[in-house]
């Protein structure tokens, strides 16, 4: 089976490389791909968001199968444009992405069908968000652009001013045009964060192993937030009772209210979960695989991937052998200095072999260019250097001392990825 992957950061080199396993695998395809999944898949410069020309590519390509990565194509509908031209895929339909696209249908959807969730009100004037978040007194205060706003759309305010800022930005100055036209202004939850991946067909729903994310740009969670500094997997706080407890509450009611509202979703959702203490709430859902979660979820996968896409399609995940590896993986992100606000592009970079990897570690790459045998950077996140170990400092320790053998100018790196996981582990 030829299948072309659309994306092309550290999530896709991680799809690919576990795409690449299968034994039902033919030939692998990625658009636009990069500088890493470039060694090991063929790419191509059609961008991720151009659904006329992924379809020409997929058609010339002749391939079987498209797996749709990113968010903006899916909540686009590039999922319903090629099953309409008879490709089989990897993604859920316009109608169901909306669960990440529209903050608004997310929310209205877990208050109709009574999946935990923090309160909320939501606004399309600002003088009316003003009033309420005045009203409320609480700071933080949340808020929230409705639509996809590039991972930057929600704001956690500290005081009244910052609150009435974020609101006039958002809506009155259009500061994601129309994803914050209309926003959300929600309570301020606490409690450990965990994000749980999972593999629906719509009718069955397969939770992967847990993990925690590193938001934030530096060490102690100071900084201001970023696609992702760092992922370690299982993640520690989510216990086999919380398990239970999310797969009764809020994931099989996530998958039937879909369902119900004639919006089966097929493919990867993801439950952005925070441990509050009256139990599991949902702090977002995403419409795809998260990165980099994926980076340190997919090498734990006992299973074929190819086999569990074509399940999804084909509604009969619930046949499919899918199990995960004991002990632990960590991915530090290698990013390029300023990272998340001006970096440069295109530095030259040292200490990986010519598929881009070191030894004792994967390297998933998300933003590098490949040219005349060398690796050069071409993004914010650079690198996600990941190991898996039977303990978790076993695995940070290895995926630190890859970390040590590359370089590149300006390069930047959280030091303290997994500590708060390693805290949270039973003595
Ligand atoms: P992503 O890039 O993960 O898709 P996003 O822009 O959709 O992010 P959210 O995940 O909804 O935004 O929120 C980003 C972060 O803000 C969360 O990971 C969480 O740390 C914090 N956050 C969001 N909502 C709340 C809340 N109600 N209470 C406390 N913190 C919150």
């Amino acid at each position: 089976m030829d299948i072309l992957v659309v994306g092309g950061g550290g999530r896709e080199h991680a799809i690919i490389m576990k795409l690449a396993e299968s034994p039902k695998v033919g030939k692998l395809y990625c658009t636009p791909g990069n500088g890493g999944i470039s060694r090991y898949a063929e790419c191509f410069d059609v961008a991720a968001t151009d659904i006329e020309g992924v379809v020409a590519l997929a058609k010339k390509l002749k391939v079987d199968m498209v797996a749709v990565a990113p968010d903006d194509p899916l909540v686009l509908g590039m999922v319903d444009a090629l099953q309409a031209e008879g490709f089989k895929t990897f993604g859920p339909k316009k109608n169901a992405a909306i669960i990440e696209g529209s903050k608004v249908f997310s929310k209205d959807l877990m208050k109709k069908y009574n999946i935990p969730t923090a309160k909320y009100e939501v606004f399309t004037n600002s003088e009316d968000a003003i009033k309420y978040v005045k009203e409320q007194n609480t700071y933080p205060a949340v808020i929230k652009a409705d639509g996809l706003a590039l991972g930057k759309g929600v704001i956690l305010a500290e005081s009244e001013k910052e609150a009435v800022e974020a609101i006039h930005s958002m809506i009155d100055d259009k500061q994601f045009g129309e994803s914050s036209s209309t926003i959300v202004v929600e309570e301020y939850l606490t409690g450990p964060e965990v994000s749980v991946l999972s593999f629906t067909d719509g009718k069955t729903v397969v939770p992967m192993i847990s993990s925690m994310d590193h938001k934030r740009a530096l060490d102690g969670d100071k900084g201001l937030n970023t696609g992702g500094m760092g992922t370690v997997a299982p993640n520690p706080y989510y216990t086999e009772d919380i398990a239970k407890e999310c797969m009764e509450k809020i994931f099989l009611p996530t998958i039937n209210a879909m369902n119900a509202e004639g919006r089966t979703f097929e493919g990867c959702l993801y439950f952005g979960l925070m441990l509050t203490s009256n139990g599991p709430k949902v702090i977002e859902y995403n419409c795809r695989f998260g990165d980099p979660e994926t980076q340190v979820v997919l090498p734990m996968l006992e299973g074929d991937l190819c086999e569990i896409f074509e399940a999804i399609y084909e509604h009969r995940l619930a046949d499919v052998k899918i199990g995960w590896k004991s002990g632990y993986c960590t991915c530090v992100v290698m990013a390029s200095g300023g990272y998340p606000v001006k970096y440069k592009k295109g530095i030259e970079m040292f200490g990986m072999d010519d598929k881009g990897q070191v030894d004792g570690a994967f390297i998933y790459h998300a933003g590098t260019k490949y040219e005349d045998g060398k690796f050069y950077t071409n993004g914010g996140r650079v690198l996600g250097v990941t190991c898996n170990a039977y303990t978790l400092q076993g695995a940070l320790d290895k995926s630190y001392e890859a970390v040590s053998k590359i370089k590149f100018e300006g390069e930047h790196f959280r030091k303290d990825i997994g500590q708060k996981a390693l805290k949270a582990l039973p003595k």
